[in-house]
């Protein structure tokens, strides 16, 4: 290995265009550039997708059918065929001392040309066993050359990298492997000693090169567990940073005592539960010092944020302040204005609109008073973030569905007004981990109840042979003056956007329940007694504006929709969902959706119609059945398709992890949150000479690119 005074100065690594190394011309750094590597420090923290261990293989004949497992054997046919389905389908028989297998790619007869008889391959898939025979359908392979790199390639555990089209494994894994040796030690470490010693972690030059290349797995474990560290202790640090931030800030001091707050509470229509009142004993804490508020809301579907919100939004009005609150989508804006109109304008507050199918006409009195503060409270969608949107005095933010938001929407709003207060609401239940990541610079309240009066919503999950009974439910709850909704997993039959990945196997999306289909089916033929409506985001906004005051009215007995419906929709009339193939939709999304039901007095039922589907499907569902605790549903849903999917497309600004391993045991996360804030809590600034290199790594880890 070569020492780092060889190498040059350590910022070398982060600049050295991966362009520059051996083999790399101009067309492969392309490649590299698509897959987000441009320098040789991008190289170095390539993370393996998974790892083979080929210092020893499974004998073909010991292959155990559904578990992943790889193979080495020599290519001893090749054949192209037609299956009764037409599909086009290239088989590869592969052959060791125990036994032989065959491998099977479909519609890529040129593979073909790929392989020679006698060649030596390794194969890695799930093997299936079909008579006595076991296949491995498009099974990643790789050709053994028995070249001077063999020892690279075999006989040790080796990394497989995310997908290189273009590329092939055995290249970038030499390219790596000559990174590793030469520039990892020169990558400079940003981590306290200290710390690292603290729980004897592997200095960093040895966990890059472990995790690239492992001795053993247990290496491999410590490997990750040391860069999964620094990830979360440099996300910590941020957190602190910004934290400590808004506690040295001067902000508004808010009135939390005045005749507002108290006209509000004389004419609610109900009274708060001990959970709102908890939790707005925190915000109007928050509020009453001169510090800005950085406040997340947090509580299940129905647990009735929007009135905490209203009880915050008088402090700050009474106090002379503007108020603006933010949701994601117009629906749900105008939903918002219309519950706070209804609370606010009989204490005298008229709130204005601001969404992005205003006419100029319409907008410009509400920009005009905004500036003028002659419009006390706003609320709308993105729009309340374009530059022509100025306010006199804005004193307190409202952001309503924050997972919508990136965190550099957030900061844009915030900007409108001079250290503004912030309250951040969510319904969708942030599992710990996140809790602490993403949003970990909030403090946090928590409404832990519903208000009274609430029947839990019943589900069931039930099979398309349950159909006419589903039917007869809707029709018969109707008829006694209920409400339903019925959600299709996508709009139209013309919209051919595959959901997740297309698999060979899968058949075409097109067999996706419609709304459109769904509702001229419905209003014409199975429910032409009753008043049906349709609602999806492709409606022109008048129209989707029609349709929900309709429904609200009860004007529209069944509404059928897609998953715009998710948050927001308040009509407590309505007692009935059907879920159209409920395993195409998340389990948060599901519980998000279900809860549009049991909004009022009324017994509700959530039914899960699903094709014939896999167990994992199946048992994804009865998670819904079986509670109702969105934090178990969130947890769950996130162990199952990850925080991307689940929190949606990641915003830029948003921290992104890539070492999960250590989100698994809490533990890891308290220790680098406790590290994080006692350093920052030290040294605010990081100058001291040990924390030097911890501000361009917070740099690199929060302005990195999304890992492909
Ligand atoms: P979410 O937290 O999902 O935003 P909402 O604020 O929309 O919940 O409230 C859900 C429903 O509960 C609304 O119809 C609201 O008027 C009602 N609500 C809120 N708080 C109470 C309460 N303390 N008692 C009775 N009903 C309440
Ligand atoms: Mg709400």
């Amino acid at each position: 290995m070569i020492t780092p005074s060889s190498t040059g100065s350590a910022s070398d690594v982060f600049t050295m265009p991966i362009r520059f190394m051996p083999g790399v011309g101009p067309k492969r750094a392309e490649v590299f550039k698509r897959l987000g590597l441009t320098t040789v420090a991008d190289l170095l923290y390539h993370i393996p997708r998974r790892y083979e261990d080929r210092s020893r293989f499974i004998p073909i004949a010991a292959g155990v059918p559904g578990l992943p497992q790889t193979f080495r054997g020599v290519v001893a046919g090749t054949g192209v065929f037609r299956s009764k389905r037409g599909t086009l389908v290239f088989q590869l028989t592969v052959k060791d001392a125990s036994g032989a297998l065959q491998a099977l790619w479909f519609n890529q007869p040129y593979l073909r040309t790929w392989f020679t008889l006698g060649q030596e391959l390794i194969l890695y898939g799930r093997p299936e066993r079909v008579g006595r025979k076991l296949q491995l359908y498009v099974p990643d392979f790789e050709v053994v050359t028995h070249d001077e790199q063999d020892s690279l390639h075999m006989g040790r555990i080796v990394p497989i990298y995310p997908a290189t089209s273009g590329l092939h494994q055995r290249a970038l894994r030499a390219l790596v492997k000559f990174a590793v040796d030469r520039y990892a030690a020169a990558l400079p470490d940003p981590l306290p000693p200290a710390v690292r010693e603290r729980y004897a972690l592997l200095p960093l030059a040895q966990a890059v090169a472990e995790v690239h290349f492992p001795t053993s797995e247990a290496q491999r474990r410590q490997a990750e567990e040391r860069l999964g560290f620094d990830e979360l202790f440099l996300f910590q640090v941020a957190v602190a940073q910004k934290r400590h931030r808004f506690k040295t800030t001067t902000g508004l001091a808010h009135q939390v005592n005045g005749p507002l707050i108290q006209s509000l509470e004389r004419t609610l229509p109900f009274t708060l539960t001990n959970s709102q009142r908890k939790a707005l004993t925190e915000i109007l804490a928050d509020l009453a010092v001169p510090r800005p508020m950085h406040r997340l809301l947090h509580g299940d579907v129905g647990s009735g944020k929007t009135v905490v919100a209203a009880v915050a939004a008088c402090a700050a009005l009474q106090s002379g302040c503007q108020v603006a609150v933010m949701a994601p989508t117009e629906i749900l804006a105008e939903q918002h204005a219309a519950t706070l109109t209804a609370l606010l304008a009989p204490i005298g507050i008229t709130p204005a609109l601001l969404v992005g199918r205003l006419s100029p006409e319409q907008r410009q009195p509400v920009l005009a008073g905004l500036a003028a503060g002659q419009v006390p409270l706003v609320i709308g969608t993105h729009a309340l973030l374009q530059a022509g949107v100025t306010f006199h005095r804005l004193g307190l933010i409202v952001i309503d569905e924050q997972h919508k938001f990136g965190v550099t929407q957030r900061a844009a709003l915030r900007a409108k007004g001079a250290s503004p207060d912030v309250l951040v609401m969510t319904a969708t239940p942030i599992p710990r981990t996140l809790a602490l990541t993403v949003y970990g610079d909030l403090d946090v309240s928590a409404l832990t109840e519903l208000p009274p009066g609430r029947q839990p919503v019943t589900t069931v999950r039930v099979g398309p042979d349950h159909r006419r009974e589903t039917y007869a439910l809707l029709a018969q709850a109707m008829d006694q003056g209920r409400q339903c909704y019925v959600v299709c997993p996508r709009i139209g039959p013309a919209d051919a956007t595959p959901r997740g990945q297309l698999d060979l196997f899968e058949p075409p999306a097109d067999d996706l329940k419609a709304a459109t289909t769904v509702f001229e089916h419905f209003r014409d033929r199975v429910f032409s007694r009753h008043r049906v409506g349709l609602l999806h985001g492709r409606l022109a906004d008048d129209e989707k504006e029609r349709v929900m005051r309709a429904f609200t009215t009860g004007d529209i007995q069944l509404l059928v929709a897609t998953q715009v419906i998710e948050v927001g929709i308040d009509v407590p009339n309505a007692a009935i969902m059907l879920i159209e193939q409920a395993d195409r939709f998340g389990l948060a999304q599901l519980h998000q959706l279900r809860g549009r039901v049991g909004r009022g007095t009324h017994e509700s039922l959530c039914v899960l119609m699903s094709d014939p589907a896999t167990p994992e499907a199946t048992a994804r569902l009865d998670t819904l059945v079986a509670t109702h605790d969105g934090f178990a549903i969130a947890e769950q849903d996130l162990k199952l398709r990850g925080p991307g999917e689940v929190f949606g497309k990641r915003q830029s600004g948003d921290p992104e992890l890539r070492f999960t391993a250590l989100l698994a045991d809490p533990r890891w996360l308290d220790r680098a949150r406790a590290e994080a804030f006692a350093l920052v809590a030290a040294d605010p600034a990081l100058a001291q000479p040990a924390h030097r290199l911890l501000r361009p790594a917070l740099d690199r880890l929060l302005h990195r690119p999304a890992a492909v």
